[in-house]
């Protein structure tokens, strides 16, 4: 052990210390406080909410109905809550998350504007040593502890990916990520902006940004299959109907592919075997009722390849009845495996090319060649602007763990661990990282799922694991070698059963340049719950827990 890596002698101790007060961290300390375990969280930004304080940008809302998306392990919270709209947008997410901090009274376990900075497993103490900077607005100077168990509750979308682009920094105008929006509003009236990138973010704030700029050109690598969310005010009717079993519809959705859906499971026939009337059908009615029930349509969209593309050629056939000039639709259209990479849920977004102000232009044929201080160039074409918008989404799963210092048993670093992709077990352990819990990271279905009820899954096994740990008097688990070869070769065997590896998606790592290509996130939320459930109730087979 080097000398930077003994432990302050002010270090505080804490049995268990939390990276993240989004909604994995606030549920995790309420079930530790619970426990009766001493608890800290620490949290880079200045409020709780994780994901829902970053993304700010204009249009920034769940894809998932807010009813199913907000916590259901407390009866009179749910009850309590009013959603306004059938998908909330992020200044109601931020409020909510708020709540949560108030109801269960969390606020003095979290220290905001304090970024953990190192962690590494002292072998001897059986204990995590954490050293976190202070950030403007810090209640308190840099501090240490040394904590029994480390929970990463940092998010699986929260490292923002920033492409290399040649001269960006020569660009004399503002430049914003949707990831690390400013706090303040931003008015594009009167100017000139362009987006990079056209994923989930981008299908979400195209259509306010065109609305409000003199001109709006938006780069596109890959064009995107987009489904109306059809939103709007809540349906006091619906939600009456839903708050009079709450848990009866969670413990449904739980029994769901996704963790959601259930009043809208899918359809159990093949596409290939529906009349051409019954495609029709199926598909429109899923499209009339928005969101991610679309793929539902038929049970086999996502395993038959022509299945899929009977979906995807109704999607591009909504798209061209959308956009007036054939050229631009045909452009808008993608051509890849729907659902491979994560289908998006706008409001009015192809429609938005009809606007005189509006333009759209390809970079899958010649990349971004670099910037200037008042445009960019690609293809030979100079694109002058006022305002950069960057879409360019995430390092997605892994990217917060690989940009700390993060080591584990004998100062194994998890870049070290890591460099091959992301081994893990379960999606929630490493090995040779004792002690270290990771919430909806690579390896656990999170990404597929409602990712609420994904949090809350783990947020419980986490919290039973060091019960049980405790109860046995053991100090330490981490995962054999071997279970982990085993997880990541059945993860990757059940996407390859799918056709999720048709595409260059974030799942992938794909999106990153030289990231290691490893299916990351496991389909199917049921099957993977209840594996981790007959884990816990056997002894936990696959680990090594130690006095
Ligand atoms: P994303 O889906 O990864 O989209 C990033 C976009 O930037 C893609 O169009 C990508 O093109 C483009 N891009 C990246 N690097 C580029 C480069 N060097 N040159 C040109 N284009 C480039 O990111 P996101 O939109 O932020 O969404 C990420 C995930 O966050 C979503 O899948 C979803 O899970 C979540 N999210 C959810 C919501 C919601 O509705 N609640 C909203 C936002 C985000 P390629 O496709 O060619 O790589």
């Amino acid at each position: 052990m080097s000398a930077d890596m003994l432990a302050p002698a002010h270090a505080q101790p804490v049995d268990v210390l939390v990276v993240g007060a989004g909604f994995a961290g606030l549920y995790m300390l309420h079930k530790l406080r619970g426990q009766g375990l001493s608890a800290q969280v620490v949290e880079a930004s200045d409020s709780v909410g994780g994901t829902w304080n970053f993304n700010r940008y204009p249009g920034a809302r769940v894809d998932i109905q807010s009813l199913e998306y907000s916590f259901g392990f407390d009866e009179a919270l749910q009850q309590t809550w009013r959603w306004t709209e059938r998908y909330a947008a992020q200044p109601e997410l931020l409020r909510y998350a708020n709540h949560v901090a108030d109801h269960f009274a969390l606020r003095d376990g979290i220290l905001l504007n304090t970024r953990i900075t190192g962690a590494w497993f002292d072998g001897l103490a059986k204990r995590w040593q954490v050293q976190a900077e202070t950030l403007p607005g810090a209640a308190q100077a840099g501090r240490s502890w040394s904590a029994r168990y480390l929970v990463m509750a940092s998010g699986p979308l929260s490292a923002p990916n920033l492409p290399d682009f040649p001269g960006l920094d020569d660009f004399a105008g503002p430049v914003y990520h949707t990831a690390r929006w400013p706090q303040q509003e931003i008015d594009f009236s009167g100017l000139k902006v362009a987006v990079v990138g056209t994923g989930s973010s981008a299908v979400q704030l195209i259509p306010l940004v065109a609305r409000q700029a003199a001109e709006l050109t938006v780069f596109q690598r890959t064009a995107t299959y987009a489904v109306p969310a059809h939103n709007g005010p809540i349906d006091p009717d619906f939600e009456a109907r839903i708050k009079a079993d709450y848990p009866g519809f969670r413990a449904r959705n739980r029994r769901m592919r996704g963790g959601f859906g259930s009043e809208w499971p899918p359809n159990p026939s093949s596409a290939v075997a529906a009349s051409p009337d019954e495609l029709q059908a199926s598909f429109e009615r899923r499209w009339q009722e928005g969101g991610f029930v679309f793929l539902g349509a038929f049970d086999d969209l996502l395993l038959n390849a022509e299945s899929n593309a009977l979906a995807a050629e109704f999607v591009r056939g909504k798209i061209r009845a959308a956009v007036h000039n054939p050229a631009t639709a045909k452009l808008l259209s993608p051509q890849h495996t729907i659902g491979c990479k994560r289908l998006c849920v706008d409001t009015g977004y192809y429609e938005t090319f009809n606007r005189a102000n509006v333009r759209l232009v390809d970079v899958s044929q010649h990349a971004i060649d670099g910037f200037t201080s008042d445009g960019l160039t690609t293809g030979g074409n100079f694109y002058r602007f006022d305002a950069l918008v960057l879409a360019t989404g995430f390092d997605a799963m892994t990217g917060t763990l690989m940009r700390l210092d993060l080591r584990g048993r004998g100062g194994l670093s998890i870049q070290q661990k890591w460099s091959a992709g992301p081994l893990n077990y379960l999606g929630l352990m490493v090995a040779g990282f004792p002690n270290l819990f990771n919430i909806a990271g690579p390896g656990s279905s999170s990404a597929f799922t409602n990712v609420i009820v994904s949090i809350e899954h783990h947020v419980e096994w986490i919290a039973r694991c060091i019960h049980d740990l405790d109860a046995a008097g053991l100090a330490t688990i981490e995962p054999t070698e071997a279970a982990e070869a085993d997880w990541v070769a059945h993860v990757n065997a059940v996407a390859a059963s799918t056709l999720l590896l048709s595409c260059n998606s974030w799942y992938l790592g794909a999106n990153i340049p030289g990231k290691p290509r490893m299916f990351m996130p496991l389909p199917g939320f049921p099957a993977y719950a209840e594996r981790c459930e007959a884990v816990a109730a056997s002894g936990y087979p696959g680990f090594i827990r130690a006095a």
